[in-house]
């Protein structure tokens, strides 16, 4: 998870690519990928929770909240679904959820140096 997110930092789509699972491949991912990748700068990921994914596990499930900037900054929250096949484990989907709620007195996650309360949590 944490190396798909600085494949996405770092424009690395043939990282993207080769851990995305088989049978979600698609002929155009590599035009896709290369779209959001100019398009977005990633400013930060937290790791909320992880289900399963141990090494006996055959799934394993990772929410996690990233930041992201096109115009204005963003969450992306998202639950994300890996499959192991051959002891290597790709992505195979994910649930988009409501953007993460802070405390109030936790700085805002967009970066602004604000409280949440005071920022995006107002
Ligand atoms: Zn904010």
């Amino acid at each position: 998870m944490k190396s798909r997110y600085t494949a996405f930092c770092e424009g690395n789509i043939d990282y993207l690519i080769a851990t995305l699972h088989p049978n979600k491949r698609q002929e155009n991912d590599r035009q896709e990928l290369t779209k959001t990748i100019n398009n977005t700068t990633w400013l930060g990921l937290t790791i909320v929770d992880i289900n399963q994914g141990k090494k006996n596990d055959k799934i394993g499930y990772v929410e996690f909240m990233a930041v992201f900037k096109t115009t204005e900054p963003q969450q992306l929250h998202e639950r994300s679904r890996f499959f192991k096949v051959d002891g290597k484990w790709f992505y195979v989907d994910g649930n988009i959820l409501p953007d993460l709620i802070l405390k109030s007195s936790d700085n805002c996650w967009c970066g602004s140096g604000k409280k949440y309360k005071k920022c995006h949590g107002n």
